[in-house]
This record gives C-alpha cells, structure tokens and sequence, in this order.
C-alpha cells in the first residue's frame, strides 16, 4: 500500500466542543481512511503507482481523481487544527490578508459566507499565487485549487459529514466555530513556502 493515513496530531477529543470525538471517529476514521484505501486500490499497478499525491491529483480524473483529492483535502484539513494553536496570523500571511481583505474580521466573514453558500458538498479554500495574492475559493465536491495552480492555504469541509453530528443542518454555525481550533502557525508556514 503505497499511501498512509497519517495519526492525527491531537487526541480525539482535544478539539472538544468545536468538533466531537463522535466526529474525529467518523470523519477521520472512516470517511478519510476510505479514500485513502480507495486510492491505494485505484493506484496498483497503473502508471500512477509511484506518483506524489499531488501529481495524481492534478494528472487524473473521475474516481481517481475524487479519491485522490479527497484524501488530499482531509490531511490537509485535518492538520491545520490544533486544541491550542496560535489564535491569530502574524507577519507576511497577516499583511497580505489585511490588505486584501481590509482585516482579519473582515476576511473571516467573507470565508465564512463562501463556504455557508457553496451550494452540495464540498470545500471552501484559502489559497495563493506565486506572487502571494490570496483567493478564497469554493470547490464542489473533491475540488482541490491545486488543479488550478494555486497553492492551497487552508481549507473548511463543507461536506454534511464534516459537521451533521455535531451541528445537524447549522453548517454556518460550524463555520464560525472552526476559527476556535485553527492553528495559525500552520496556515502561515503553508503561505510561506
Ligand atoms: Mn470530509
């Protein structure tokens, strides 16, 4: 099996009342774990067996594409949370934001309303250019802004599964709690790479 699915940085309660345990079971244990399965299964003995995740993703489509991306975005989700995280951006990632978006309020509100109006499952991204400008993006379904040569910065899962057990039909509600568990550090060294 050629792809792992990492352990997760955190207990699985640590992220406690902003996502449950109940969630962390379901959402990393099992939606996450089967698309990494999936891919693993989709990949052998292809032309895609060696290839970084990355590659597959911008290289592939249809069910490939979906697994690949989706095991992808839940790493990459996963990840940026932490139980006690730096709370706000500093430096270049927080100059950029206050100058695109006039301030860190201001930014969350708009990357809240993106992902409370993308209409299906999917995603709403933070995501950069070469030169640093910023784009809040929303993808439907496995949509990944790396098909479109932008760097991805920070994403929200607006799937049902990333919050009906917790939150039921109040997807808005749990995008304005998630600011609670991101770890800023993280979203900025993504931003400076
Ligand atoms: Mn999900």
């Amino acid at each position: 099996m050629k792809f792992t699915q990492p352990k997760l940085p955190y207990a699985p309660d640590a992220l406690m009342p902003v996502i449950s345990p109940t969630t962390i079971e379901f959402h990393y244990g099992k939606h996450e774990k089967a698309y990494i399965d999936t891919l693993n299964k989709l990949i052998e003995g292809t032309e895609y067996a060696d290839m970084a995740l990355e590659d597959i993703i911008v290289k592939s489509d249809g069910k490939l594409f979906n697994n690949a991306s989706q095991a992808w975005n839940h790493i990459f989700y996963f990840f940026q949370f932490s139980p006690d995280g730096i709370k706000e951006p500093s430096g270049a990632l927080r100059k950029q934001i206050d100058e695109q978006f006039g301030s860190l309020d201001e930014f969350k509100k708009k990357f809240e309303e993106a992902g409370a109006t993308l209409f299906g499952s999917g995603w709403v991204w933070l995501a950069a250019d070469s030169d640093g400008k910023l784009f809040i993006q929303q993808s439907g379904n496995a949509g990944n802004p790396l098909t479109e040569g932008l760097q991805p910065i920070m994403t929200f899962d607006v799937w049902e599964h990333a919050y009906y057990l917790d939150y039921q039909n109040l997807r808005a509600e749990y995008l304005h709690r998630l600011w609670d568990i991101v770890d800023w550090d993280v979203i900025e060294m993504r931003y400076g790479r």
